[in-house]
C-alpha cells in the first residue's frame, strides 16, 4: 500500500462492532469482563483503548515499523524511552535539539544518574563520543531550529558496530518526507502535536520501533508510567493523519517559495532551509529525504530582540507562537521561546543567536504569506 492510501486506511478500518466508517471515540476508562481473567482484549484504558490502538496501528504503518505506542505528549514519549536506561548509562545527542528534550536530559534524568554528551552531528563526532556505557545515540534531523541534516544511515552503522541503539526524533520531517527505520535507526520519536496532528489543537507523542524486546519494555513502561493520550485526542490525531500527504505537499511547496524570497531579501542575513541549493546540507537532505519540509529559520541583519519585536508586531497573518506543523503559519524566537531552557552560552555555541527567527510555514496562499513577510521586514 502506498503512503497516501495508508494514512487513510491503515489502522482506520471501519469499526468491527458497528460498521462506523470513522474510528469511534471509545470514551471509557474500563471494560466489562465476562468472568475473572476473561476479557476481549481491553481491561482498563491506561493499558489499552480501541481508539488509541487504531492510532498506534496507523503510526506504525506510516513509519514502516512493526510496533507503535502513543503518548500524551512528545516529551512523555521521550521520558518513556529514557526510562529503559539505568543509572550510569550514557547517551550521545546532537547538540542542536529541541529545548524541552535538553531540559529532560539535564534536569530530570541527569539527577537520576544518566550521562549525556552533546556533539556537533557529524558521524565522526558521534563515534568519538562513545564510552563503554554508551547505550543510545539521540538525533533530530532536520534539527530544531537550525535545520541541519544528520546522516542517519552512517550514524546508525557506527552505532550498531558498538552495540548502541539510534533514536531519531522525526517530528520536523514527518513520515511523509523521511522514514528513519528504513535508514537503519532503531526507534522513531514524534511530537504528534506538530505535523501529525497538523491543526494546532492537541498535544501528543509517539514511538515506533521494530525490535520486539525493546517494544515489550516500552509497552510495559507506557502502562507503568501512564502518560497515555485520551480517546478524544487519539481520535484527533487519527483525523489529522488522514490529510498528512496533502498538507506536507503544500507546506513544502510554500516553504520553497518563501525560502527563496527570504534569501534575496536585504533585511535577511542568512536563511536555513535544506531545500535551497545553496544550503550546506542540500545534497544529504536529497539523499535521505523525499522532500525538505515546511520549517525555515532565518537571521535578521543586525537583528536583536528589539528588531525581532518590531518585525513580529507588523505581521498580520502570521502569529508569534510556540509550536509548529499546523495549517497556520507561525513564527517563533528560539532563543527565548522554544530554546529558552538552554543556557545562553550553549545557545551561542550552537548558533541559536538573538537574531534568529524560526518560521513554520502553513498552507495558506503563499502570495499572502510573502506579502505579510515583505511588509513586516520593512522596518
Ligand atoms: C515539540 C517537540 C518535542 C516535544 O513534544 P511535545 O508534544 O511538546 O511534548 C520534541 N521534539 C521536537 C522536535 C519538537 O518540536
Amino acid at each position: 500500500m502506498k503512503f497516501s492510501t495508508k494514512i487513510i486506511h491503515a489502522g482506520q478500518e471501519p469499526d468491527k462492532a458497528t460498521g462506523a466508517v470513522v474510528v469511534p471515540i471509545y470514551q471509557t476508562s474500563t471494560y466489562k469482563q465476562e468472568e475473572v481473567n476473561v476479557h476481549n482484549g481491553f481491561e482498563y484504558s491506561r493499558t489499552g483503548n480501541p481508539t488509541r490502538q487504531a492510532l498506534e496501528e496507523s503510526l506504525a504503518a506510516l513509519e514502516n515499523g512493526r510496533f507503535s505506542l502513543a503518548f500524551s505528549s512528545g516529551l512523555a514519549a521521550e521520558h518513556t524511552v529514557l526510562s529503559t536506561l539505568k543509572p550510569g548509562d550514557h547517551v550521545v545527542a546532537a547538540e542542536d535539539m529541541y529545548g524541552g528534550t535538553y531540559r529532560l536530559f539535564e534536569q530530570v534524568f541527569k539527577p537520576y544518574g544518566l550521562q549525556f554528551s552533546y556533539v556537533n552531528g557529524n558521524t565522526y563526532d558521534f563515534e568519538k563520543a562513545i564510552k563503554p556505557e554508551t547505550k543510545l545515540f539521540w538525533i533530530e534531523s532536520p534539527t530544531n531550529p537550525l535545520l541541519r541534516i544528520i546522516d542517519i544511515a552512517s550514524v546508525s552503522t557506527i552505532a550498531h558496530k558498538n552495540d548502541i541503539k539510534v533514536v531519531v526524533d522525526n517530528t520536523f520531517a514527518s513520515p511523509y518526507f523521511q522514514q528513519p527505520l528504513q535508514l537503519g535507526a532503531d526507534l522513531v520519536v514524534h511530537s504528534t502535536t506538530k505535523y501529525i496532528g497538523g491543526h494546532s489543537d492537541l498535544i501528543g507523542g509517539a514511538l515506533i520501533v521494530n525490535d520486539e524486546e525493546w517494544y515489550a519494555k516500552l509497552k510495559f513502561l507506557q502502562n507503568a508510567i501512564g502518560a497515555v493520550p485520551g480517546a478524544f485526542d487519539s481520535w484527533l490525531m487519527l483525523r489529522g493523519i488522514k490529510t498528512l500527504s496533502v498538507r506536507m505537499y503544500q507546506h513544502e511547496k510554500n516553504a520553497l517559495r518563501i525560502a527563496e524570497f527570504l534569501e534575496n531579501h536585504p533585511a535577511v542575513s542568512q536563511v536555513f532551509y535544506p531545500g535551497l541549493s545553496s544550503n550546506q546540507f542540500h545534497t544529504l537532505a536529497k539523499q535521505q529525504m523525499t522532500g525538505y519540509g515546511g520549517m525555515i529559520s532565518f537571521k535578521l541583519l543586525n537583528g536583536d530582540i528589539t528588531k525581532v519585536n518590531s518585525f513580529v508586531k507588523k505581521l498580520s497573518i502570521i502569529s508569534l507562537a510556540e509550536s509548529l506543523g499546523g495549517v497556520e503559519s507561525l513564527v517563533c524566537y528560539p532563543s527565548s521561546m522554544t530554546h529558552g531552557s538552554i543556557p545562553e552560552e550553549q545557545r551561542n555555541t550552537i548558533g541559536v543567536t538573538k537574531d534568529l527567527i524560526r518560521l513554520s510555514v502553513g498552507i495558506e496562499d503563499v502570495d499572502d504569506l510573502i506579502e505579510d513577510l515583505s511588509q513586516s521586514l520593512n522596518y
